[in-house]
C-alpha cells in the first residue's frame, strides 16, 4: 500500500497526557489529531486540532469524533467498546485496537482468562463475588490474597491486599463491587514491555524495569536490571501476549519477574518447581495504549511509543524500536495534601541538566500523588565503553530522582 503525507487525521478517545503526547508524535509525521475529552480545554487540547467535548461513554460525541477522522484509537480504558464499535460500524471509520480487545482488557477477570486460555502465564486467580468467595480463593491460592476490583482500577485504586478468613467480609465491602482475587506474586521487580500491533509487522520495544510505590509507578529504567535470560523470557512473553489481541496499535504489557525464577535457573537440578512460572515471568495486566512505563522511549529510542501509534494505527510502517541509549524517566506526582490549582516549581535544576528533559501534562489541579509530568534523564553516551551497565544506570536513576525531588507544588 503507498502512503503519503500529509496525510490523515487521527480521533483519539480521551485528551489526558497520552493524548497530549500522541498529539506531539503526530505533528511532525503530518498527521492531525482529533480528541474527545469530558473536560473543556483537557491537556491534550493545546498541542491537537480540535477537542469534541463529551464522556467517554458518550455515543453522540465519539459519532461526531468518528465522522471527521479517518481513524479513531483511544488513550483510556474508560472508552466505551459497544459505542465505539457502533459508530464504526455506522460510519464506517476503523477503531483500533479492535473493540473487543478493550471489553476483555476491562474486566480484569475476563482478561486473565483470556490469557490463560491462550497459556500466557499469569498469577493463579478465582472469580470473587462476595465474602464467601473470597474465603474460597484464600483456601485454593493461600494467604494473602491481592484483592482486585475487576473494572474501573487504575494507579493500584481498587487493589489492595487481603491478610486473612477474618477480613474478607470487611474487604469485600471496602470494595463494594465483582472482584479477582490473585495470589500474592512474590517478584523480585516488576518489568514492562511495550508492544506494537501493525498491519503485518509487530515490534517490542526492550524490556524496562518499573519501581511503584504504594502501587503507583514512580520510575522507569531501561535497559531493566535484571538478568539477560529474564528480559528475553520477557519478550517472548510479550509476543505471545501480542497474538491474543486484535487489532492495530500500541499496548503496555505489566510483568512481574518472579522472587523464585532466579534460584531456579542457577540450580543443578534444572527442574523448576512450579512449571506456571515457566522462566520467572508473569503477565500482570495489559493497557490496549502507550504506557507510562513507555515514556522514556521519547528521548530513549529510535521512535517513541507515541509515534509507533500513530503509525500502526494508520497502518503505516512501524519505526525502530530500539533504545538509543540508557534512559531512566521519574513521574512527577502531586506532592500536595489537598487539590490546588497546579505550579510547579524548582524547573531550573531540569532545564540546565542537558541529559534531562522535562514533560509537562497541562493539568490544570495537582491532586495527591495524581500524574502531572514527569523528567527523562538519558545516558550522555561518553561514558566507558567497559563500564557496568548496571551502574550507569543505578547512576543516571539516583540523578533522575535528585532533579525530580527538586520539583514542588508546595
Ligand atoms: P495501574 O496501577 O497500572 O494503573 P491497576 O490499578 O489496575 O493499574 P495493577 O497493575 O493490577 O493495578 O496493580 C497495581 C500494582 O499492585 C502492581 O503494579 C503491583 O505492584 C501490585 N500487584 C498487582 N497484582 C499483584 C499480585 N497478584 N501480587 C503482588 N502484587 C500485585
Ligand atoms: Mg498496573
Amino acid at each position: 500500500m503507498k502512503h503519503t503525507t500529509p496525510a490523515a487525521t487521527v480521533g483519539v478517545v480521551g485528551g489526558g497526557q497520552l493524548g497530549r503526547m500522541l498529539g506531539e508524535a503526530a505533528g511532525p509525521l503530518g498527521v492531525e489529531v482529533v480528541v474527545s475529552d469530558p473536560t473543556p480545554d483537557c491537556p491534550a487540547a493545546p498541542v491537537v486540532r480540535d477537542q469534541v467535548v463529551g464522556d467517554f461513554d458518550d455515543e453522540a460525541a465519539i459519532r461526531e469524533l468518528a465522522e471527521r477522522v479517518d481513524v479513531l484509537t483511544y488513550e483510556i480504558e474508560l472508552a466505551d467498546p459497544d459505542a465505539l464499535a457502533r459508530v464504526s460500524e455506522e460510519t464506517g471509520t476503523p477503531v483500533h485496537p479492535d473493540p473487543d480487545t478493550l471489553r476483555m482488557i476491562q474486566d480484569k477477570l475476563v482478561q486473565n482468562r483470556a490469557l490463560e486460555d491462550a497459556g500466557v502465564p499469569v498469577p493463579a486467580f478465582r472469580r470473587v463475588d462476595d465474602a464467601a468467595d473470597l474465603r474460597a480463593a484464600g483456601e485454593a491460592l493461600g494467604w494473602p490474597l491481592m484483592l482486585k476490583a475487576r473494572r474501573g482500577g487504575y494507579d493500584g485504586r481498587g487493589n489492595f491486599p487481603v491478610e486473612s478468613p477474618d477480613e474478607t467480609a470487611a474487604a469485600m465491602e471496602r470494595l463494594g463491587r465483582p472482584a479477582v482475587a490473585e495470589e500474592l506474586v512474590d517478584f523480585e521487580r516488576e518489568l514492562a514491555v511495550i508492544g506494537v500491533q501493525g498491519d503485518d509487522e509487530v515490534r517490542a520495544f526492550p524490556v524496562t524495569e518499573t519501581i511503584q510505590e504504594e502501587e503507583i509507578l514512580r520510575e522507569m529504567v531501561s535497559p531493566a536490571r535484571t538478568d539477560e535470560a529474564v528480559r528475553e523470557r520477557a519478550r517472548e512473553v510479550a509476543l505471545e501476549v501480542l497474538d491474543v489481541l486484535e487489532g492495530r496499535g500500541v499496548y503496555g504489557i505489566e510483568l512481574f519477574e518472579v522472587r523464585e525464577a532466579r534460584g531456579a535457573s542457577d540450580s543443578a537440578s534444572g527442574e523448576r518447581s512450579d512449571p506456571r512460572v515457566d522462566g520467572g515471568i508473569l503477565v500482570n495486566e495489559i493497557a490496549p495504549r502507550p504506557h507510562n512505563s513507555g515514556h522514556w522511549t521519547i528521548e530513549g529510542a529510535r521512535c517513541s511509543q507515541f509515534e509507533q501509534h500513530v503509525r500502526a494505527v494508520l497502518g503505516w510502517p512501524l519505526g525502530a524500536a530500539e533504545r538509543r541509549s540508557p534512559t531512566v524517566t521519574a513521574n512527577v506526582l502531586g506532592d500536595v495534601d489537598e487539590p490546588r490549582e497546579a505550579r510547579l516549581s524548582g524547573i531550573e535544576a531540569v532545564l540546565r541538566t542537558p541529559e534531562a528533559s522535562l514533560h509537562w501534562y497541562g493539568k490544570r489541579e495537582v491532586r495527591p500523588l495524581r500524574k502531572m509530568g514527569h523528567v527523562t534523564l538519558v545516558d550522555d553516551g561518553d561514558a566507558d565503553v567497559d563500564a557496568d551497565v548496571d551502574a550507569d544506570v543505578d547512576s543516571l536513576l539516583r540523578r533522575a530522582r535528585e532533579l525530580r525531588e527538586g520539583l514542588t507544588f508546595r
